[in-house]
């Protein structure tokens, strides 16, 4: 195919029809038109309405610079710094409005850029040209890329082909500048352009290779394959916070179980969790460590069935029993219960921290989740009534209902609780239930004495 000249589909030959899209994004695309502007719909839901799949967003690209986009909108947010975008917010949704980006410094716009003098530019003249737009660091790893382009250059900044067509809202057609209506119909996820040189712009991309192989049931292509396989160590080059957000969509969109075996195939997990990785490849009572990929496997069903799963949840089950075990050693040690809990996730924390950068809230969570796990093993034991209603209480109970799933172990501990919780129902909050009404001791702090015990059923 000549890349200047794109694959037109006409609506005749292609699934897309103006119902399936959401009337916000449908209205915006046609209020963009009507002021003379191009307007595409691009990316994830293109791809997504074309295998049949539903759209998670929809993303908008227009030849309309944000300060007009800004203009047409009124519920329009400018946002971004490292990509300025139009944000449209709707009751139900928020629609992205990107302006046609250039992957390229074109060097003639540039000097015309400087060429213009400020006073008589526009002010949207003006807010496009902050400098420098376009950053590469020292390894040609992509820091910024804000220069404005067409729609073709556009397309060829992208990452994967199947992720470059355009819904043309002129005529209903889609544009095809990289060949991504072929690797569409034949599985294939495929770079734009040479694999090694876009992943070293933004290692990030290799990632997303696997979530879309594991997501759509693609392959990936050979050579898009074997640059994983030779650059999956600079995934430790991409910032902490944005690995932890990518973590959260491999393992949390429904097809978990086969992402890490993609991600473990390509090397990519070992780079992003080296100590855990090491572990993993090792034998514990001459068992390998199967819990992983069983506990990604029971987070899949619920995800297929519609269920959301909190991050707190997936980690404690990745990590559950690798946290065991550094727990067990603490133990040996001499450190209490909490205590070795407390150590064991400290040292995964650091052994992530160069990788992944997991929000504190996020490790309290994981905290109560796992430290409550012992405390499940009194059936009710002191203070139940407390017990059910620490914050976290539910999904500890969840995790241990999972781990016994899996491991066979204590199965019944979970089914205890349920019923007990059943049984005695958690007071609403204001009402005294019994003598349990006082609020939970903070973990760690001195407990208040109690004058009575509560009755509570045995096991
Ligand atoms: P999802 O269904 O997960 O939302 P998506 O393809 O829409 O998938 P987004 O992260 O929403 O992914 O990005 C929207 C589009 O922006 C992509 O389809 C792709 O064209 C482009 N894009 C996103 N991230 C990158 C990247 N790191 N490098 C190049 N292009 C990217
Ligand atoms: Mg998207």
């Amino acid at each position: 195919m000549n890349a200047n000249q794109p694959l037109i589909i006409p609506r005749a030959e292609h699934p897309i029809s103006r119902k399936m899209l959401s009337p916000n994004a449908l209205r915006a695309l046609y209020r963009l038109r009507d002021n003379g502007f191009t307007a595409y719909l691009v990316g994830g839901c293109v791809r997504d309405l074309l295998l049949g799949r539903e759209p998670k967003d929809f993303d908008l690209v227009t030849d309309a610079t944000p300060g007009q986009i800004k203009r047409l909108f009124r519920n329009c947010r400018l946002v971004g710094r490292r990509f300025r975008l139009a944000h449209l917010h709707f009751a139900d949704e928020i629609l992205e409005v990107a302006t046609f980006r250039s992957a390229v410094p074109d060097e003639a716009d540039e000097a015309e850029a400087e060429a213009v003098s400020p006073a008589a530019e526009g002010n949207a003249a003006k807010e496009e040209r902050r400098s420098p737009r376009h950053l590469k660091s020292e390894e040609g790893m992509l820091l910024r890329d804000n220069v404005f382009g067409t729609p073709q250059q556009d397309a060829l900044r992208r990452d994967f082909t199947v992720n470059a067509l355009f819904y043309n809202i002129a005529d209903f057609s889609i544009i095809d500048y990289t060949g991504g209506m072929a690797d569409l119909e034949s599985g294939v996820i495929r770079t734009i352009g040479e694999p090694a040189i876009r992943f070293t712009e933004d290692p990030v991309r290799m990632l997303r290779a696997v979530r879309f192989a594991a997501m759509l049931g693609f392959s990936v292509e050979a050579a898009t394959w074997d640059a994983i396989l030779g650059q999956s160590g600079a995934i430790a080059m991409a910032s902490a916070p944005r690995l932890y957000e990518e973590i959260l969509k491999l393992f949390l969109l429904g097809e978990g179980e086969k992402s890490y075996q993609l991600l473990r195939q390509t090397g990519l997990f070992a780079a992003l969790f080296p100590g855990f990785s090491d572990w993993l490849e090792r034998e514990t009572d001459n068992f390998p460590h199967t819990r992983v990929g069983q506990a990604l496997d029971r987070i899949d069903s619920r995800v297929q069935g519609g269920e959301k799963v909190e991050p707190q949840l997936l980690l404690a089950l990745m990590f559950g029993q690798y946290l065991e075990e550094k727990g067990e050693g603490f133990r040996a040690r001499g450190a209490n219960l909490q205590q070795a809990v407390d150590l064991a996730i400290a040292e995964l924390l650091e052994e992530l921290s160069a990788t992944v950068q997991v929000p504190g809230r996020v490790v309290g969570l994981v905290r109560h989740i796992i430290g409550y796990q012992h405390r499940f093993r009194k059936t009710p034991g002191r203070h139940p009534q407390s017990f059910l209603k620490r914050p976290g209480f539910a999904a500890a109970l969840d995790y241990l209902c999972i781990i016994g799933e899996i491991t066979g172990r204590e199965r019944e501990l979970g089914g205890w609780w349920h019923k007990y919780l059943g049984e005695n129902p958690i007071a609403p909050a204001g009402q005294p239930a019994g003598e349990e009404s006082a609020p939970p001791p903070a973990a760690g702090k001195r407990r208040r004495r109690r004058r009575k015990r509560p009755r509570g059923g045995g096991a």
